[in-house]
């Protein structure tokens, strides 16, 4: 039976949803070739542990954690090198991550060391006797590769939000263990992390996401867009490359092929026709609402739920609704 590894990315000590999700993934892909353990990985700095417990909320079978000063921050050399040393000493079939900046980073430098395949971007996954069966978005979207992976250890690095995570609850045992070398004395270190002023969830732990388009006209009129995410309560804000463009929204928020990929819940998005380079980065959202005045705009053609309208009369409303909705509940 597959023991696999799931990297759990922490920041500022704290688990993200991406690093919940790699846990589950891995509990869910475990169980359908028929059991195997799932091993958490959390490295960080002293105190990390302290979220260990709740992974097995997740599926893991086992917590590994790594505490020491050089982790406070990503620490790409060190943390890959630990990553690359577990797996090979674990005799993992499988190392699951977050496809998040840093499960790109982190991935292939893990996948470089190791001489072994990595996919990165993935919304699906499945063991098949010896080999590892991968869902990949390729072109923009237009179409969704399945992939065989062929080495062991894989490294699939999931999109966040493809995979929901949800109870598999385990009493994990806690093992604490070495970093590799001295995690100090790296050619590379991060000095300082610098967050985004917003108060909002980050897009990649979001389950709703409400994103403005061109159809808004003004940075001013984004404010349209905030209150319907602060209405929701849990919902990020998202924007087109053409709103980042002019300077309406920092690049931070832009969806799309040159941006964030992004797979949340609920996607609404508002006055935005749905060029194929923004459907590129959100198109696998489980549900989308899409608002535009022009029924014949092509976001249509990806929406669960369209609104023919103007998104200066339908967003308010819409607004009002989910306020009411929220307070009756
Ligand atoms: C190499 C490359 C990479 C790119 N990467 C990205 C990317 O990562 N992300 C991205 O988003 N784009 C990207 N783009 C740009 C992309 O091609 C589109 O230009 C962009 O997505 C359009 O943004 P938009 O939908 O906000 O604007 P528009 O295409 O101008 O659409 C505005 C929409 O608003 C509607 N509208 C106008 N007024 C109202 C109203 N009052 N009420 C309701 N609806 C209204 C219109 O009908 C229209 O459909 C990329 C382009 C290139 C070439």
């Amino acid at each position: 039976m597959p023991t696999i590894l799931a990297y759990v990315e922490t920041r500022a000590g704290a688990v993200r949803k991406v690093g919940l999700e790699a846990v589950a993934a891995a509990r869910a892909t475990a169980d359908a070739a028929g059991g195997g353990e799932v091993h958490a990985l959390v490295v960080g700095a002293p105190g990390v542990g302290a979220a260990a417990g709740a992974l097995g909320e997740d599926g893991a079978d086992a917590v590994l954690v790594l505490e020491h000063p050089a982790f406070e921050r990503y620490n790409p050399e060190a943390t890959s090198a630990v990553v690359a040393d577990r797996l090979t000493r674990g005799g993992y079939r499988l190392g699951l991550l977050g496809s998040s900046a840093q499960g790109r980073d982190l991935a292939p430098r893990v996948a470089g060391v190791l001489g072994v395949p990595v996919v990165t971007d993935v919304t699906a996954l499945r063991l098949e006797g010896e080999d590892v069966v991968v869902t990949h978005p390729i072109d923009t979207g237009k179409v969704i590769a399945t992939l065989v992976v062929r080495g062991t250890p894989a490294l699939v690095a999931l999109r966040p939000g493809a995979v929901a995570a949800g109870p598999a609850p385990r009493q994990p045992r806690v093992e604490t263990i070495a970093a590799v070398g001295d995690p100090a004395a790296t050619r590379v270190v991060t000095t300082e992390l610098t967050l985004g002023t917003s108060t909002r969830l980050d897009l990649g732990d979001a389950p709703v996401i409400v994103s403005g388009g061109r159809g808004l006209r003004s940075a001013e009129n984004f404010r349209l867009v905030e209150e319907l995410a602060g209405a929701f309560g849990n919902a990020a804000v998202g924007a087109t490359r053409a709103v980042t463009d002019e300077g309406w929204r920092p690049h931070s928020e832009q969806i799309g092929q040159t941006g964030r990929l992004v797979s949340p819940d609920l996607y609404v998005a508002v006055g935005i026709s749905g060029a194929i380079q923004h459907l590129a980065g959100m198109r696998t959202s489980r549900t989308i609402v899409a608002i535009n005045k022009d029924k014949d705009a092509p976001i249509f053609k990806v929406a669960d739920y369209g609104i023919v309208g103007d998104v200066f009369e339908v967003v308010p409303a819409l607004t009002a609704a989910v306020r009411a909705a929220r307070s009756a509940s």
